[in-house]
């Protein structure tokens, strides 16, 4: 169970809050950014890098993205809507 004073929570909930969030291969992001970081653990998603996150949750816009760990641990406190989209 998560607490509010846990160390990732850094006021996420005025951007992430009961937001849709899809589920999606990192490679296939809109956005022209190099790499990504987790908005709550910071670890990195890169197509480059080769121990780096290759999928996870992310904004409709590209923009935000949460690693599965960090989805798991917050998906509650943060109601999203998750949208896995298909092929
Ligand atoms: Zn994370």
């Amino acid at each position: 169970m998560v607490q509010p004073n846990d160390w990732r929570l850094t006021s996420q909930e005025n951007y992430l809050k009961n937001v849709e969030l899809f589920y999606k291969i990192y490679s296939d992001r809109k956005t022209e950014t190099d790499h990504d970081h987790c908005e709550f653990c910071l670890a990195t998603f890169s197509d480059a890098i080769h121990d780096a996150l290759k999928e996870g949750y992310t904004t409709a816009n590209d923009y935000w993205w949460v690693c599965k760990e960090c989805f798991e641990d917050f998906n509650e406190m943060f109601r999203w809507k998750v949208i896995v989209e298909s092929k």
